[in-house]
């Protein structure tokens, strides 16, 4: 027996012996590669590792709307005298408008919103039309209080420099043009910092939400315009002040006009996550209170369009302001943990990283306070072992291409640093934050922008609609069905040019 094996043994040697001499005969005699074939397949393996990264993968019919999108691309940017801008102007630019990228940013199935802050959804010129609807509401003419919003439900409290809105507008005491100016972010260039004059837009139009009638208004009129454009849900970020019963009242007004529209589009779905204010020149008991509401209206006001399931209405909570001139999150840490220990169903989706300065790291608070996703992240890339774990613990980012350049955070928006964290595998949905403010129609110019900017094709484009679903907010039911409705839009829309 052991002779057999050696003889195996001696055999077998000489058998690899022979072969391994002719492979090395063989690479000897192999034509070389030239300089030029090796280099394009070393340039092709390190250009392929650095694509983006997608889950996608496209279907015959995908691919053939890809290269019409290939096409509406190239055909913009040579509008552009050929090179791709650094700035989307959206509203004021006709050649956007126009173009037929445009007409297909519009028409995707977009899926959901998950960064927008109350009563900025309509457009300007609807949200003219919504208040000169309302007799309640009325614009100062006067030197002091000239463009600001009131609501007096009787007309006797109106002041004498005060004007119904429709009147001032017919009597020409307020322009249209300038209104619009003094109501977005276009009256604001001339100011060096720019959050200076977004702040106060949020109060001059405060009013709009005075009561709970008005918001129910606006609502309806807001949630048929998501409808209109293919947006299937909105988690809108809502300051809800006062005593619980007021702060419950306005978010069964926004549920009412919710319910409304359902029975017209019954795919969509709306929750609302409660912020506080974190400004260092604000009281931080007032903080406290918002904070407060947002978990009363968890408890009290629910979801219940449909009885046989009901749902969470409010599902998360923020703290909101300017981050550069806030209180850090560290210093709400405790509290934010408390509140999500005792409310486990509740989220925190922690507005962080929206900031230049270097020294601001409040990503790391949002990471380690189990934030389920960040509004925005965009300094994430000063944090590389963090964005690591970001990644791996699979947390999302809320991406504002248009607000980030709006709000002067991007001077270009072609070197936005999501583009990085798409090819990161970094997952995060687009998101419009502010729209009408910042003279921008929802998710729609966000994704013109980004498509435009990050040179997206239909794979990618696809992934961060479907991002928006999956990591929102609903629960598992309302999910499946809206991951659903998106699949029946998105089927119809793959003929959209043909
Ligand atoms: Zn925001």
């Amino acid at each position: 027996m052991k002779k057999r094996l050696f003889v195996w043994f001696l055999l077998s040697i000489t058998v690899l012996t022979l072969l391994s001499g002719h492979a090395v005969k063989g690479a000897e005699t192999a034509p070389e590669e030239s300089f030029e074939q090796k280099y394009a397949q070393e340039r092709l393996s390190l250009a392929d590792a650095n694509r983006y990264q997608t889950d996608v993968t496209l279907s015959e019919d995908e691919k053939q709307l890809d290269e019409r999108l290939a096409e509406w691309k190239a055909e913009y940017i040579a509008s552009c005298n050929g090179s791709v801008p650094d700035k989307m102007s959206v509203i004021s630019d006709e050649t956007i408008w126009s173009s037929a990228l445009y007409a297909f940013c519009k028409s995707l199935p977009k899926g959901a919103d998950l960064h927008i802050h109350s009563e900025t959804l309509l457009p300007f010129d609807e949200v003219l039309a919504f208040v000169e609807s309302r007799d309640e509401l009325y614009i100062g003419t006067g030197q002091e209080n000239r463009y600001i919003l009131f609501c007096h439900e009787s007309p006797g409290d109106a002041g004498e420099d005060e004007l119904p809105v429709k009147e001032a507008l017919m009597q020409g005491v307020i322009g249209r043009e300038e209104l619009k100016k003094q109501w977005t972010i276009l009256g604001g260039e001339q100011y060096e910092d720019i959050w200076e004059w977004f702040e106060l837009l949020f109060d001059k139009e405060e009013a709009m939400s005075a009561t709970p009638a008005l918001l129910e208004a606006y609502y309806k009129e807001a949630f048929r315009y998501c409808c209109r454009n293919n947006i299937l849900h909105v988690e809108i970020r809502k300051v809800f002040s006062g005593s619980h019963e007021k702060a419950a009242a306005k978010a069964q007004a926004i549920r009412n006009a919710y319910y409304e529209v359902k029975k017209e589009y019954p795919g969509f779905i709306v929750s609302l996550v409660g912020a506080g204010l974190k400004r260092a020149d604000l009281d931080r008991e007032l903080t406290d209170v918002r904070l407060d509401n947002a978990v009363y209206i968890h408890e009290h006001v629910r979801d219940e369009s449909d009885p046989e399931h009901i749902h969470d209405f409010l599902i998360g909570i923020d703290l909101v302001n300017e981050e550069d001139r806030s209180r850090p999150l560290i210093e709400f840490a405790d509290q934010l943990d408390g509140i999500v220990k005792e409310h486990p169903r509740l989220n925190l989706l922690l507005h962080a990283g929206e900031s230049l300065e270097a020294s601001s790291d409040n990503v790391i608070d949002a990471y380690l306070l189990g934030a389920k996703r960040i509004g925005h992240g965009m300094n994430l890339y000063r944090f590389p072992d963090l964005m690591d774990l970001i990644r791996e613990d699979d947390i999302c980012l809320e991406i504002c291409p248009v607000s980030n350049q709006t709000l002067r955070y991007v001077s270009d928006l072609r070197s936005h640093p999501a583009a990085e964290y798409l090819k990161r595998g970094v997952p995060f949905c687009l998101c419009s934050d502010d729209p009408v403010y910042q003279e921008h129609t929802m998710l729609t110019d966000d994704f013109f922008a980004a498509i435009v900017c990050w040179d997206l094709s239909l794979a990618e484009i696809k992934q961060l609609c479907m991002n928006s679903i999956t990591y929102c907010c609903a629960d598992d039911f309302q999910k499946e069905e809206l991951m659903n409705n998106w699949e029946k839009q998105w089927e119809e829309f793959l003929s959209f040019g043909e």
